[in-house]
């Protein structure tokens, strides 16, 4: 597998940002990964090479129509030097399910994960190590063709491109503010909404600026059809604790099925706490509100992994969980995810993928 991929390292590298100065999504690595497809050869000339513009035709269909899918990970790097990703086998699954809903080529999941092994151990100075730091890996694929009529591409670039961030909670994990959008819907089931792919962001963005002018930082959505039923958050599933029982919206086909979503049901299982997957609606935690059972809500995803939820605010009433505070399932599930993803605590799921010297090895 390894000899079909191409190697160029670049011999002018970047200087590194500070720690303090990452954020998220700033400062990219010295390499990116590049692979072509052409429908009459398939997928081809797999590449890790310096990080670089690309150029496009200003026809290109990725401008026009949106055929396009991400991903989004994290590669962490353990005091002794190891370099662990966490389940990175299923965002390619997942990229390949968007792929599929976007009419894009399927894509061979080993060697893209083969790919971004490459990519790691090109850029393996890059990944950070102090606390709350990893490196933030976008796998992405855009169609390329020069064509303004609708259909499918027939060119596409895979691409993969790496960004150190900053501690999500450089002041430790606090809960936010969330807005529940009665005006705007993001998905129906039937439409994209469970696919990774960037119209969905888009159509969220107008709906993030009201939120935000009203003091919140993301947006709860409600299902499309009743406006009614809970959806997800921003970039975020969401969990909400009713009197010990925890429960989340079920995988319905306009909600992203998320990887660290995924994750905490198996915690939360392994745990032996009471968990549902269903439909739960906006008046159902309302009414939980007023009667004292809503005891705690957070949103779960790759960059945050755990957001807890300190308020709702439905059609201009706030309503406060937990007095604002973060629950205490919350930083329990917060610090688990983090300690099995770097390394702090063993990881009894297998869901650790650990870049062995051997990997190492083979690069030469
Ligand atoms: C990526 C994403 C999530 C979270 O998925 P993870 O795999 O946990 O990072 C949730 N909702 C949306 C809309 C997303 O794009």
């Amino acid at each position: 597998m390894n000899t079909s991929i191409r190697v160029e390292l670049s011999n002018n590298k970047k200087t590194k940002p500070a720690v303090s100065e990452l954020g998220f999504g700033k400062y990219y690595t010295d390499h990116m990964f590049i692979m072509d497809y052409d429908a009459s050869i398939g997928w081809h000339d797999a590449r890790v090479v310096p990080y670089q513009p690309i150029t496009l035709d200003p026809a290109a269909k990725v401008f026009h129509y949106g055929q396009t899918v991400f991903e989004g990970l994290k590669a962490y790097k353990t005091a002794d030097g190891k370099i662990r990703l966490f389940r990175p086998s299923k965002n390619f699954e997942r990229l390949n399910r968007s792929n599929e809903r976007l009419s894009i080529p399927h894509l061979d999941e080993e060697l893209a994960l083969e790919a971004l092994k490459q990519l790691i151990l090109a850029d393996q100075d890059w990944i950070p190590t102090a606390e709350g730091t990893s490196l933030y890996i976008r796998p992405y694929i855009i169609a390329t063709e020069a064509a303004l009529g609708v259909s499918p591409s027939k060119q596409y670039k895979f691409m993969i491109i790496m960004s150190p961030v900053g501690s999500y909670y450089a002041e430790g994990i606090h809960p936010v503010k969330i807005f529940v959008e009665s005006e705007y819907v993001r998905a129906v089931k039937g439409g994209v909404g469970n696919a990774k792919t960037a119209g969905n962001y888009a159509a969220g963005l107008k709906a993030q600026e009201n939120a935000a002018a009203q003091g919140s930082s993301q947006v709860l959505w409600l299902d499309g059809v009743h406006r009614k039923f809970i959806e997800e958050v921003g970039s975020m599933n969401v969990f909400f604790n009713l009197n010990g029982t925890i429960v989340t919206p079920a995988l319905n086909g306009s909600i992203l099925d998320g990887i660290t979503r995924d994750s905490i049901i198996g915690l939360i299982k392994h745990w032996n706490i009471p968990l549902e997957e269903r439909a739960l609606s906006i008046d159902e935690l309302v009414e939980a509100h007023s009667n004292g059972t809503l005891i705690e809500a957070f949103g779960t995803g790759t960059a945050a992994v755990i957001s807890p939820i300190g308020e709702l605010m439905w059609l201009g009433r706030k309503l406060s969980i937990n007095n604002g505070e973060t629950g205490e399932l919350s930083a329990k599930l917060y610090d688990t995810l983090t300690g099995i993803q770097t390394g702090k605590i063993e990881d009894p799921f297998g869901w650790m993928v650990i870049l062995e010297n051997e990997d190492v090895a083979n690069r030469a």
